[in-house]
């Protein structure tokens, strides 16, 4: 047979007319054939029956187990957040099962300082549940037709995140930081436009409690020749996370308020130099800082991190299953070389962050600027060799300015 007369044996397309052919035992198949086939699987799979979604559903005692292998501390938050993702999909469960009582969505909010591992509870639950994560930032976000992205462009990133998947999309986790930057700026609402406070939060209203979006899978600005995915949002486990910086002092008020008879004494009255007084947020304190009630409302569970102590950097620099010291003796190990760092010298970088206020994310840019020579320089220099003492990492600290470290982590 000449080239000229081989044809696909599907549509019958010459190989001249096709950019492949593709021979099997019989017969040829070209790239279009190809194409088409793999949409109709495509299809297929994405009409498959929406239990099938994969999550296995594991007890939250169990969950929890699997966070404490990767965060330090954080009891309360680890405890609520492990029942929350565990009654999430215990409703997704019953929902395919059409019960009479519908279950409300159990998103969350995490309210504590920078660096206490909000995104980190976050990203360990969706490895924990296998399911796809999309990390948002809301001071990114504006209302449709502003200057900045749409907050369907959450979606978007949720469906890169899943491969295109729209089915592990609809059952995935959506973590949106900084939603206390996208606060009413003031308890006046204004008749001006809000661009970045209160209109974003109207436009997150029906995201949180599940609707049904064109998403352009794309991402960017929504455009009218784009072709849309749409994607229900009703299984989607929205996390959101905030400093809130600054509401301690409405906590505080309003304990003092309680405490002076103002308002039912019925709860604990704190002392003056309490320092901790996050863990007595309400949804009263998030709603004076301000976020619209009905935003809160579909956050319902509400949760602290506690600052990090000393203790806790320590712990988060060598017990966590990628703990940094873990991280950097097998990055040396790739070397041949044998790394090792003393207890002095840990003691020595968690007071540096401590002092310097540098948090969890200062330990890694303390070590990266006591170990950056010794990364360069032993790499095929045939020393096998690296033991990190204190006076090695004063050595190597000296030569930075770590209140400058302040500002940039
Ligand atoms: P944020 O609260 O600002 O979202 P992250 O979760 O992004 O903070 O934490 C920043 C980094 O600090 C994480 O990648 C992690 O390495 C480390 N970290 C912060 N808090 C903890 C913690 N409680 N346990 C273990 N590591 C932590």
């Amino acid at each position: 047979m000449s080239e000229e007369e081989i044809l696909c044996s599907f549509c019958g397309r010459s190989k001249s007319q096709t950019k492949l052919l593709i021979a099997g035992l019989d017969a040829h198949i070209c790239d279009i054939c190809i194409s088409q086939a793999d949409m109709i699987l495509k299809d297929d799979e994405s009409s498959k029956d929406p239990s099938d979604f994969g999550v296995e559903l594991k007890p939250p005692k169990e969950i929890k187990k699997f966070l404490d292998l990767h965060v330090i501390g954080q009891e309360d938050a680890k405890k609520t957040l492990s029942v929350a993702v565990y009654n999430h999909y215990k409703r997704i469960n019953q929902k395919h099962l059409e019960e009479e009582i519908e279950i409300q969505k159990s998103n969350l909010i995490l309210i504590g300082p920078t660096g206490t591992g909000k995104t980190l509870l976050a990203q360990t639950i969706s490895k924990f549940l296998n399911v796809p994560i999309a990390i948002v930032d809301a001071t990114v976000l504006t209302e449709a037709g502003y200057v900045g992205e749409d907050v369907e462009s959450i979606l978007s990133k949720l469906l890169q995140a899943a491969d295109f998947d729209v089915d592990k999309a609809q059952n995935g986790i959506v973590f949106i930081d900084e939603i206390d930057k996208i606060a009413r700026k003031s308890d006046n609402p204004s008749i001006t436009r809000d661009v970045s406070g209160e209109g974003v939060q109207q436009a997150l209203l029906k995201l949180l409690e599940g609707t049904i979006v064109n998403v352009p899978p794309k991402g960017g600005r929504k455009h009218p020749d784009q072709k849309f995915i749409e994607i229900d949002t009703s299984n989607i486990l929205f996390i959101a996370g905030g400093a809130f910086d600054g509401i301690e002092n409405i906590i505080r008020t309003r304990l003092n308020l309680q405490s002076i008879g103002f308002k039912p004494a019925n709860e604990k009255v704190i002392n003056e130099n309490e320092e901790n007084v996050l863990r007595y947020i309400n949804p009263h304190d998030v709603r004076s800082y301000g976020l619209i009630p009905e935003i809160i409302g579909r956050l319902p569970v509400m949760c602290h991190l506690d600052p990090l102590t000393k203790d806790a950097l320590r712990d988060i620099m060598t017990i966590p299953k990628n703990a940094l010291i873990k991280q950097y003796t097998r990055l040396f190990e790739m070397d041949d070389i044998n790394f090792s760092i003393t207890p002095g010298a840990i003691e020595y970088i968690v007071d540096k962050a401590y002092e310097f206020k540098l948090g969890a994310r200062g330990l890694r840019t303390l070590c990266e600027a006591i170990l950056n020579d010794a990364m360069f320089n032993l790499p095929n220099s045939g020393e096998n060799e690296l033991k990190i003492t204190k006076l090695y990492a004063d050595e190597k600290l000296q030569k930075i300015d770590l209140s400058y470290l302040k500002a940039v982590s």
